[in-house]
């Protein structure tokens, strides 16, 4: 990987993209986000961002996707509906966003063309309780290629979580040096509570389970 080179990383101010912020700031000489609003639940998941792209000192960008929650529903949008807390058997939870990164991967990508910006990181990770689809890293490959083709560019998708449970996120965020920024100012919570969040939303299950279950270790020295 070369460092003397720059990346769009897709930013939504939560634990995930802005440990990907942080690890994305190590490898290339120039890194930009984008941000997405797409209806959801917090309307401060934007403020929150652009406060995290201010004190990395790295240009934000915000771009509106809304027509994604419009082409069908799920509840991160969709106000009337209660939030799945568990996946289904044979089906998605309902916070499934059917095409989300499919739309992400392809808007960020047409972006970094812009910028002349070969490099995009996303924060996706296939341990990701929920199985999203679009989540997997052959989804990704094929979207890589897809949109290479489309384009006649070489972008690389880099997803440095993939493989990563949100324990060993936690403990990429420290290594990184960044536990703290991570811990106390982003934006996880479907329910728009900054840090530790409401508690119960299966998105801060996920994380402070994650929390819990890497400060353990750390405290029985195995890390
Ligand atoms: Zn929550």
């Amino acid at each position: 990987m070369t460092n003397n080179s720059s990346a769009l990383v897709l930013f939504s101010g939560g634990q995930d993209s802005t440990t990907c912020l942080y690890w994305a700031l190590r490898r290339f000489n120039e890194v930009r986000t984008l941000c997405f609003t797409y209806g959801q639940r917090h309307s401060n998941e934007v403020e929150v961002a652009r406060g995290l792209a201010a004190e990395a000192n790295v240009p934000f960008q915000v771009l509106d996707a809304s027509i994604i929650s419009q082409l069908a529903d799920n509840s991160l949008t969709n106000l009337a509906m209660t939030m799945d807390c568990e996946k289904p058997e044979n089906s998605y939870p309902n916070t499934f966003v059917p095409g989300r990164n499919l739309f992400f991967l392809t808007f960020g990508a047409v972006i970094a063309r812009t910028h002349g910006i070969q490099n995009l990181v996303t924060g996706v990770s296939q341990a990701d309780y929920s199985g999203y689809p679009d989540c997997r890293d052959t989804f990704i490959r094929s979207a890589n290629t897809t949109l290479n083709l489309a384009m006649d560019e070489q972008f690389i998708i880099h997803t440095p979580l993939m493989w990563l449970n949100k324990a060993e996120i936690w403990a990429l965020s420290d290594e990184l040096g960044v536990f703290e920024i991570v811990k106390n100012k982003t934006l996880t919570c479907y329910n728009g509570i900054l840090a530790d969040g409401c508690g119960h939303c299966p998105s801060c299950k996920l994380r402070n389970e994650g929390l819990k279950e890497y400060e353990k270790s750390i405290q029985s020295g195995e890390r």
